[in-house]
């Protein structure tokens, strides 16, 4: 395994590549900037899209059992009284008395080396905190005088709809995760479609959580994007179901996304919810440590059978070929858009003596190919490097470049990550051939314009 990273100045360059490349901005900037929120740049945006795009290939364009959704960010009140969130989606809050700046009781543990759970009732975290506080010293000014845990709920609170004065009596919810919006649409994807359990839901889209400490750039934001799957199983099915989905979440990242299996690692929950039956998270070797990338949870028949003791609805299964009645169990993975960028972005930093470089994998790059004239007052080279452009973009997201000499073009493109640059010089007008340059290995080949579209594409169709 590789060596626990904690490393500020890795991540400090990888904050200010993401910033001078137009990856993440902070959010508001020139007004001083907004806590824990961020904007994705030109380079972020494709990203993102890319990472959600093999997800969605991963999880629903390459199974038959599992079908897409994209439900709404406002819901019936009621569903996050019913999945438990209004009492229990809480986190403890400590205020050091000297500096007054606000923390994570379980996560002052842990960095204490004390294993400890949000999930841990406000008396059980309090004596863990109070046993252990001469370990624990405030991270922002190195004293260790705090107030008692409290918890605190993390649903973001909206007026939406409600035109009266007090409508914090009766809010409703920006949801704190996305998966409830799988549950309570499982009927109706069960009666439109053709899919028969054991089968899965997948979707993508926008939580929001009023996070307590907001460190670590991107890791852990108020504002942010998960990529949840519910798959639901019949209850003697639902473990063995669990390990398959476990198998197929960590081959996405190791061997669809490319993350070296050195810096992932399984992380067993000690403290399980009730309702649980297993839940592991996968890790990755972040900067500052090994961290919660996803998580793949079996949560037996908790989900379903909240939502149908709230809303009244049947929400349960019959098989056609048993006969057999049930309340479907569910097991699902989730995770964050953000934290894959954090961790591919990680991976991909490379630093060589005369260089920057992105190692993303082809596919996954902001940019699969940039063109260049060789030199920018030479019409005929502008003309035909636009043609090449022209044809290209057909087919792939491609940067045009005239700016400066070849050789900061070339290092643009390698801080951005992109695969291939082709220079349009003086034979090519002769010859209809360009240069193509490799981002890995800074060779260059000569390639008959006719054939870059297919060459391009088979070295990124391998994602
Ligand atoms: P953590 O322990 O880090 O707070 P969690 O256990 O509360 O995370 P889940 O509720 O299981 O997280 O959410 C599933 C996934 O959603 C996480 O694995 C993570 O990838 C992502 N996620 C959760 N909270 C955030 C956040 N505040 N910012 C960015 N991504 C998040």
């Amino acid at each position: 395994m590789a060596k626990e990273k904690n490393n500020q100045e890795l991540m400090d360059k990888i904050v200010s590549l993401c910033k001078r490349r137009g990856f993440v901005f902070q959010s508001s900037e020139i007004y001083g900037g907004f806590p824990a929120v961020y904007d994705y740049g030109p380079m972020g945006v494709e990203l993102e899209n890319n990472i959600k795009k093999s997800w969605w290939e991963y999880m629903v364009q390459f199974r038959e059992d599992i079908v897409g959704l994209d439900s709404a960010i406002f819901m019936h009140p009621k569903i996050w009284e019913a999945s438990g969130h209004v009492s229990g989606f809480s986190d403890p809050l400590t205020e050091c008395k000297s500096c007054h700046a606000r923390f994570r009781v379980d996560h002052l543990l842990e960095e204490a080396g004390v294993q400890a759970d949000e999930k841990m009732s406000e008396k059980e975290i309090n004596d863990l905190f109070n046993k252990n506080i001469a370990k624990i010293k405030c991270p922002s000014c190195g004293k260790n005088k705090f107030t008692d845990a409290k918890k605190f709920n993390l649903l973001v609170k909206s007026n939406l709809g409600n035109f009266t004065e007090d409508w914090q009596k009766e809010p409703v919810y920006l949801r704190g995760e996305t998966c409830q919006g799988i549950y309570v649409n499982y009927k109706n994807v069960l009666d439109s479609t053709r899919v028969k359990i054991p089968f899965g839901i997948a979707q993508i889209g926008k939580a929001f959580r009023n996070e307590i400490t907001a460190r670590q750039f991107v890791f852990r934001t108020r504002e942010f994007e998960q990529m949840e799957m519910q798959y639901f199983t019949s209850p003697d099915k639902e473990m063995e179901e669990y390990e398959k989905l476990r198998e197929y979440r960590w081959r996405y990242f190791t061997e669809y996304l490319g993350i070296k299996e050195e810096n992932l690692k399984w992380h067993k929950h000690e403290n399980l919810v009730f309702y649980a039956k297993e839940a592991y998270d996968i890790e990755y070797n972040f900067p500052f440590g090994f961290k919660e990338l996803e998580g793949v949870h079996a949560r037996g028949d908790y989900d379903l059978t909240q939502h149908s003791k709230f809303s009244g609805a049947d929400l349960s299964y019959k098989d056609a070929d048993s006969e057999e009645q049930y309340t479907p169990h569910i097991i699902e993975s989730s995770v964050g858009v953000a934290r894959i960028l954090l961790a591919l972005l990680t991976e991909a930093y490379t630093e060589e003596p005369e260089r920057i470089v992105l190692k993303l994998k082809p596919a996954l790059a902001p940019y699969k190919v940039a063109v260049f004239p060789l030199l920018k007052n030479k019409p005929e080279l502008v003309k035909k490097a636009k043609e090449i452009y022209d044809t290209l973009k057909k087919h792939f997201s491609v940067a045009f470049d005239d700016r400066g000499n070849i050789g900061k073009r070339y290092y643009a493109q390698d801080e951005i990550g992109t695969p291939f640059c082709v220079t349009v010089d003086f034979d090519s007008l002769k010859d209809d051939t360009v240069t193509l340059r490799d981002r890995d290995t800074t060779k260059q080949q000569r390639v008959e314009v006719k054939l870059l579209t297919e060459h391009i594409k088979s070295a990124i169709i391998n994602i």
